[in-house]
């Protein structure tokens, strides 16, 4: 199974992703993890795109189309792959296109999760992530048991500086203007894309996305 999960920040990508792998026992690839462990590390990648992050600003296709293509070649997808937060424009999903396409594949589907906007300010704004396991929390809604630690592994939990409110407004307008034009996109690739109603328990989110898929 190889899939995108569309959606603006905050509509629970992440989160999905993390059941769909155990479902489907497939990797989930989602390039700010990879960029985040980048700058963590101080790489030349991290480097390169720590800027674009911390402003809530698109980092340059080329350097996230490098990543994919690298990326996908792994053993482990083989069998499938679920991409999250990749594409995010369309030159971006045109190289994924070419890329698939080179390697003789193709996609399942497209998975476009659908929250409205205050909800998604609320969700980003009270997130929290393990900076070792990169476990999702919420101040509001799933806290950690203990505070500030993560209940997985101990780790330590923190804000991510793009959830800060005045960075979450520009991601969101990036989103608009960069990543939403994609829904048309794959719309016009015969029946890929299947929208998510994105407002309610995790579960029910993603026994909707199951009912999509089988
Ligand atoms: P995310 O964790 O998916 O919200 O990504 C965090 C940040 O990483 C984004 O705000 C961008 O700065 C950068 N990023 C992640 N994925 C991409 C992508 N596909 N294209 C460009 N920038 C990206």
């Amino acid at each position: 199974m190889r899939l995108i999960l569309l959606g603006p920040p905050g509509s629970g990508k992440g989160t999905q992703s993390e059941f769909l792998v155990s479902r489907y026992g497939i990797p989930q690839i989602s390039t700010g993890d990879i960029l985040r462990e980048a700058v963590a590390k101080g790489t030349q990648l991290g480097r390169a795109a720590k800027a674009y992050m911390e402003e809530g600003k698109l980092v340059p296709d080329q350097l996230i189309i490098d990543i994919i293509k690298e990326r996908l070649v792994a053993p482990d997808c083989e069998r499938g792959f679920i991409l999250d937060g990749f594409p995010r424009t369309e030159a971006q999903a045109e190289a994924l296109r070419t890329t698939l396409s080179e390697m003789e594949l193709s996609l399942s589907a497209v998975i476009n999760i659908q929250v409205d906007e205050p909800t998604l300010i609320r969700r980003l704004s009270g997130r929290r992530i393990c900076r070792d396991c990169q476990a999702n929390y919420h101040i509001d809604y799933s806290p950690p048991k203990i505070s500030d630690k993560c209940n997985k592994c101990g780790g330590e939990i923190y804000q991510r500086k793009d959830d800060k409110e005045e960075v979450i407004k520009n991601r969101l307008k990036v989103y608009l203007d960069q990543t939403e034009p994609l829904i048309n996109y794959y719309k016009n690739v015969g029946g890929l894309l299947k929208e998510i109603n994105g407002k309610g328990k995790v579960e029910e989110i993603f026994d909707r996305i199951v009912n999509v898929l089988e």
